[in-house]
Parts: structure tokens; sequence; C-alpha cells
């Protein structure tokens, strides 16, 4: 992503020529609770690891940080809005030219959409780049009597049910730094090299509408095809917009990697995670004492953290304070996570509190966690009239307390798999013998997230009429 890298190079300095950051604090988060963490057992591999990261160029440089952190308080402010999506866990096979392509165009789709909708720029996110990490409910998995460690994501062990994939191996570490510099070398291809081309995106818009079930957002795709037609008739330059911003964006879990991936930008002596733009604390890590809250406190990054239906209004001033004791524009987001039926009860008192003080974060919806249910057939999936319903409480919420819901955070992909229920055309149980390949948690495909992009904007864009 991002205008010209170049400007950028010398911000890690070459004194830290090993890379290994230092910067008062930074290891703090070693002696606080730490959960969710490998236990890696081959310890010279790890040392190797360690050292092969500290030294590894950066994947994001601090300039991008900084012009996301502008971004995401313009969209605190309500004159933006954010746009996170891809895999739950994104995989080393999986890193193919073909899949990040399709995901990186359902964004760009589902952006022009909202962008109308919204009548705002539209910051652009990832799930992706890094997003190999993933907490879990058990350490352990039993299958046929057989106990074997859980998966925790490709960056620690392998899907396969055997001890030996099984492992945490810190060699995965690298190979998950390797993949991300290959994933983000594709993006910032895709996005700077014409592929973001309003006028192809839009094409590709066209050739969704073609399918009758989507029949009734054809009102909605005229309208925005016709301000395509009047701003190409009044000579807007498209040339310009050949290239947008793309960020990416992970969950700062393996606390490990992300330290031997902090450097400090010589520009302005602070620490910067360079494993992503934008990282996130879990629902499951954002214990105001805990490791990686500390952790997090430390880098410049924008820090997000996903709000479950147990949090109280006191642990989001908390870590507000924690995190953004600055009151920093565009620092924090609160990615909420409350599921469908309880969202219109549990955000309130958060958003309240939160707006009666003197913090600004962006707001943003996460409206898959809280949504997962098993099907009849035992597959982890969502449905996707209960994905809409939380996003529309979500807009509920913050239109009564009359504060701004900046943005959408999900977990989609840009193919045509078959992990979440519903939609329009829909998707049944029996599809997902064939079409489901999520190793954790369902996404919605291709259509499904034109489609929410689409019924969103239609919320956006006449405020009622979200049904
Ligand atoms: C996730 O985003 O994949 C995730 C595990 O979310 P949460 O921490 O909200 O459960
Ligand atoms: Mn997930």
């Amino acid at each position: 992503m991002i205008s010209d890298p170049s400007t950028d190079l010398p911000a890690f300095g070459s004194a830290q020529s090993n890379g290994a950051a230092d910067y008062p604090g930074l290891d703090e988060w070693r002696s606080k609770p730490m959960s969710q963490q490998p236990t890696w057992e081959d310890r010279d591999a790890f040392e190797e690891a360690m050292t092969e990261l500290s030294a590894a160029p950066p994947l994001v440089f601090a300039g991008e940080v900084d012009v996301l952190r502008t971004q995401l308080a313009a969209a605190a402010q309500g004159e933006a809005f954010l746009l996170q999506g891809g895999d739950c866990a994104e995989t080393f096979a999986g890193a193919t030219a073909n899949k990040i392509s399709a995901r990186v165009k359902t964004i760009l789709q589902m952006a022009v959409v909202l962008t109308y909708g919204a009548s705002l720029p539209v910051v652009k996110m990832g799930r992706m780049a890094g997003q190999f990490a993933k907490p879990r409910s058990s350490d352990v998995e039993t299958r046929d009597g057989v106990t074997l460690p859980s998966f925790r994501g490709e960056i620690v062990n392998g899907f396969d049910f055997t001890p030996e994939s099984r492992r945490h191996d810190p060699r995965r570490m690298v190979q998950a730094y390797n993949t991300s510099a290959s994933t983000l070398n594709l993006v910032r291809a895709f996005t700077q090299g014409g592929f973001a081309d309003l006028r192809s995106v839009h094409a590709w818009n066209q050739g969704f509408m073609r399918n009758p079930a989507y029949s009734r957002y054809e009102v909605l795709a005229r309208e925005i095809d016709r301000a395509v037609r009047f701003m190409d008739a009044a000579g807007v330059d498209f040339g310009a917009l050949r290239r947008t911003d793309f960020f990416t964006a992970h969950e700062a879990l393996l606390l490990d990697y992300e330290r031997a991936l902090t450097r400090i930008d010589s520009r302005s002596g602070l620490p910067y995670s360079t494993s992503g733009h934008f990282l996130w604390i879990g629902e499951r890590t954002r214990d105001l004492d805990g490791a990686h809250v500390e952790f997090l406190s430390k880098v410049r990054n924008p820090i997000g953290v996903k709000l479950g239906p147990t949090t109280t209004p006191e642990d989001a001033l908390a870590l507000v304070e924690k995190l953004d004791p600055e009151r920093e524009p565009g620092r924090l987001t609160f990615i909420t996570r409350m599921g469908a039926g309880t969202i219109r009860e549990k955000l309130p008192p958060l958003v309240e509190a939160v707006r009666d003080s003197d913090a600004n974060p962006l707001w943003v919806t996460d409206p898959m966690h809280g949504n997962t249910v098993t099907a009849a057939n035992g597959y982890k999936t969502r449905r996707f009239d209960d994905v809409m319903d939380e996003v529309r409480g979500f807009f509920e919420v913050h239109r009564n307390a009359g504060t701004y819901p900046g943005g959408l955070h999900i977990e989609m992909t840009g193919d045509d798999v078959a992990e979440c229920l519903g939609g329009a055309d829909p998707i049944d149980e029996s599809a997902f013998a064939d079409r489901y390949e999520s190793l954790v948690d369902p996404r919605l495909n291709h259509q499904q997230s034109l489609e929410m992009a689409f019924l969103v904007t239609e919320a956006l864009a006449r405020p009622g009429t979200l049904s």
C-alpha cells in the first residue's frame, strides 16, 4: 500500500543493525500474566528464529502506520468508514496469487459500494499478511480417544491431527514472516499497480449484479453506476483513482513474534511493530494487567481491542487509560462482538460510558464472533441473517447514543466457499462437505460479502431502511 515507501526507508535506523529494538518498558510484558502462548520445546530453534526475525526487514513502515492513524482518526470523527476483512486464520498454502487477489478484489468491491453509501472515504484493511496465530478455548483436542495439542494457527503448529504436526515449532514464525512478506508484496502490487481502478472494480460489481438473486440491490447498483458515469463525464481523473491505500492487520497474539519485529523509528525514536499496520488484542487476551495489553501499550501502531458481551464500562474506560493515555486521535479502536441477540442490551452502556468520558475511540462492529453456531452436520457456522442483525443492532445503538458507527470487521474470502449459511443466493448445510475450507472460523464467501456491503450501504444511504 501507500504512496512512496522509499521516503520511509531510513525510518528504522541502521544503528540497530541487528534490528533488536531497545526501548524503556518494551519488555515489561515479560513479567505479566501471558495467556495463549505456545510452548516451544526446541529452545535452540526458538533462539534462531528470534535472531532471524530481529534482523529481518520491516514488513510495514512507520510512515505508513502514521498515515493509517490519521485515517482512523478521521473515521473516529465520522469522516471516514473502516472496512477490515479477511480470513479467520491465514494459511501458508492459501497465500497464492489467485486467493490473495480474490480477497483484495472483494474488499475493493465492498469498499466501492460502501463509499457510495457512506459518501465518505473507506479505509481498506485486510486481516491479511500476518493473521496466522489463533487463540483457542482449550489447549488440547481429543479425537477418537487421542489427545493432542490444539491447532493454534500455522505460525505455531500444523492442522493435521498427528503428534508431529501439532508440535509447536518456532521455525514456523519465520515461515509466517516470509509468507506475510510475499502476501504484502502482491497486495502492494495490486493496489498500486492499477488493479484498484474504480472503473474495473465497478465493472466487477456489475458482474455480481447479473445474478437474479440480487435483484433487490438493482436500484442501488444503478445509482452507483450513474455516479461513476457522472464522474467520467465530468472529467474526473480516473488515473489518480487507480491506486489506493490498503493496510494490513492481525491479532497480535504471539508476543515473541511481535517483539522480534518491533523496530525503533529513527525519525521519532519510538517503537513500532513492523509486522502489520494495525494490531488488535483479542477477546481472550484483553486482560488489563496481562502481557498483551502491556506490550501493545508500548508500540505506536493503531491498536484495536475486541470487546465481547462480558465487557463492563469500567473495563472499556480502563483500556482507554492504558492504551491511549494521551487520547490520541486514531490510536484506539474498539471492535465490538456482542452477538446479535445481546448487542442492543450490552453495547449501549459501553458506548455511553465512553461517550461521556474524554475518550474518542473508533467503534467498529465484528458481527461474526458473537454469532458462531454448530450446524446439525457438525460444522462451525454463522447465519448471514444473524450477522446482519448484529450489524443492524450496532447502527441502532450508535444512532441512539449519538455516537458514530465507524466500521465493519468481518471474516470473509474472495472465493466461492460454503461456510456461512444463508444470503439471497443461499448456502445450506449440504454444501459444507464440498466447499468448507476454513481451518478455524467460517467466513462469508465472495457473494455474501458483497451482499453485506449492499445491505450496509442501504442503511448508510437511507437510515431506517436496513431491514
Ligand atoms: C478472531 O478475530 O478470529 C477472534 C478470535 O476474535 P475474538 O478475539 O473476538 O474471539
Ligand atoms: Mn475468527
